[in-house]
């Protein structure tokens, strides 16, 4: 184990929108808190700096308190000042930055979806390299992620190493392209980059647009730049890139995929309070005393235990596949089944939609659509369901299919991104068989996603030995950070060693 401190033990900042539980909106809150704490276990110095919005889970920060300084920091030609709150998150050190502009950029009662965006993150972006910086810290690694924080490297290389701050590397993780941050050049300028310096092709220029793009300028400014599976990685370097495909290949030697793990602690039915009854793969009754549970609660028919439950956690956009998810509670009343949707959605057509099924649905006893935001609901409907669906678009990792498979629900999805790299189909024989674990499906119809429904309902029904081992053997599969943690710690290392050997 590396201690904070020495030659091993970095100091790594993450700068985010968000981070679980305190903040979460995605993927990305959870990928900040877990991959955090897997690095500080492994002994290095890990400190998270997040905006302090209204809205945010108070409740889930100890010791919230407001630090004796100002931090001013450049915005629009004039200097804002700043009230640094620190406190701890799931064990991490936070700084929540509370700016004193006008714009009240983070008291809106949401965390995105604001006219303003681009603003509101590229001063948090500034405030939070400006908190860096006067704190005099010797960070080895700032690791910033998306369009929202990925200001931070041209910032950084641009403005901030001219003042001497040149000691850390930067890292920013794309945990998804389609998501890019592209706005008019002169935009730039608020946060006191540079813009005739930038607006360049082989800089922060988008491809096609004319616009600027700051995920394209935080790859081509970054020392590291990765994204969140190895198959999206791939993806991405061709239509998947969204218009970036060049940069990154360009950028190649710098670009890496490493699969996103799962927060363990958090995501542990053995543990989790938020169930009915804990349970494990080695004594499953409490998997169907949730599932009991589960219908009782929304309703649901439960003459029949053995009747199969599917469900579905997901924020309701395009790229999750929203058709087939609409085709599945079809398909899967046609089979018998039962199908729970926890999602929601922002975009408004999507989000009526879906509340017109509901309620053509309402009298169903064997479907639910809840369409909300709901974390505790989340982790029932993990432990209860039989099968998981995550039948998306593309999906740069997901999360849900491993946090199902760790909850024993069999994850039937789409073979895209980072589902390809974690759900292997049972009945493949080109796959070592001790590695199958779900049901997949390549194309994006009805068809091929109703066969692979078909598949695992069949053998659910049929072979239940077969099925009741696959739950085993999904609930034992180590999708913790361990082993992508090594992967973030190699490349951070190497990248501050020659930092240092270069000082
Ligand atoms: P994305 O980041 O694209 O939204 P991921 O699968 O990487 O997708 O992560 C989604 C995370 O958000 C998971 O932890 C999932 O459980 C959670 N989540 C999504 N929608 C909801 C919801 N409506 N209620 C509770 N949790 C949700």
């Amino acid at each position: 184990m590396a201690l904070p401190g020495t030659s091993s033990g970095l100091h790594i900042v993450h700068i985010a929108a968000e981070m679980a539980p305190v903040a979460k909106v995605g993927g990305l809150a959870d990928v900040i808190s877990g991959l955090g704490k897997a690095l500080q276990k492994k002994g290095h110095l890990v400190e998270i700096i997040l905006p302090k919005y209204d809205c945010m889970q108070h409740n889930q920060i100890n010791n919230l308190k407001v630090l004796d300084v100002v931090v001013k920091s450049y915005f629009e030609g004039n200097m804002f000042a700043n009230k640094i709150w620190t406190g701890t998150v799931e064990g991490l050190p936070v700084y929540f930055i509370e700016p004193q502009h006008p714009g009240k950029f983070f008291w809106r009662a949401q965390y995105y979806g604001e006219h303003d965006d681009f603003k509101r993150f590229s001063y948090f972006s500034r405030v939070a390299l400006e908190l860096l910086y006067q704190s005099g810290k010797k960070v080895d690694i700032i690791h910033c992620h998306d369009w929202q924080t990925a200001f931070v490297a041209p910032l950084y290389w641009d403005v901030y190493a001219n003042l001497g701050f040149n000691s850390a590397r930067i890292c920013f993780t794309c945990h998804n392209f389609e998501y890019q941050g592209i706005a008019p050049a002169q935009d730039l300028a608020y946060c006191g980059l540079d813009v005739d310096h930038l607006d360049r092709p082989d800089r922060m220029r988008d491809n096609s647009h004319g616009r600027i793009n700051v995920v394209k300028g935080a790859v081509v400014y970054s020392n590291i730049v990765t994204t969140v599976s190895p198959t999206y990685a791939q993806e991405v370097r061709s239509e998947g890139g969204r218009g970036l495909q060049d940069t990154l290949k360009v950028h190649s030697k710098k670009f890496v995929g490493i699969l996103n793990g799962i927060d363990t602690d958090t995501w542990n039915p053995s543990t989790d309070r938020f169930l009915k009854v804990q349970y494990s793969a080695n004594d499953l009754y409490g998997k169907s005393a949730n599932k009991a549970a589960l219908r009782k609660q929304l309703k649901l028919a439960s003459t029949q235990a053995s009747q199969p439950l599917v469900g579905c956690i997901t924020r309701l956009v395009p790229q999750k596949g929203v058709h087939l998810i609409r085709h599945a509670i079809y398909k899967i009343t046609e089979l018998g089944g039962q199908f729970v949707l926890l999602g929601s959605s922002p975009v408004q057509h999507i989000q009526r939609e879906f509340e017109g099924i509901a309620d053509q649905f309402q009298n169903n006893n064997n479907v639910r659509l809840l369409l909300k935001y709901d974390d505790a609901l989340a982790h029932m409907i993990f432990a209860a369901s039989d099968m998981f669906i995550v039948p998306s678009m593309f999906e740069p990792c997901g999360l849900t299919q491993m946090v199902a498979m760790r909850y024993g629900s069999v994850p039937v999805v789409r073979r895209t991104g980072g589902l390809n790299d974690s759900v292997f189909d049972l009945d493949d024989e080109t796959i070592p068989m001790e590695v199958r674990n779900g049901f997949t499906f390549l194309k994006a119809d009805e068809q091929d996603f109703g066969n692979a429904l078909e598949r695992a309902f069949n053998y659910y029904h049929r072979k239940p030995e077969v099925w009741k081992q696959l739950v085993q053997k999904d609930m034992k599969i180590d999708f913790s950070w361990d082993t992508s943690v090594s992967q973030y710690e190699e490349i951070y290392q190497k990248t501050a060693t020659r930092a240092r050997a270069a000082a």
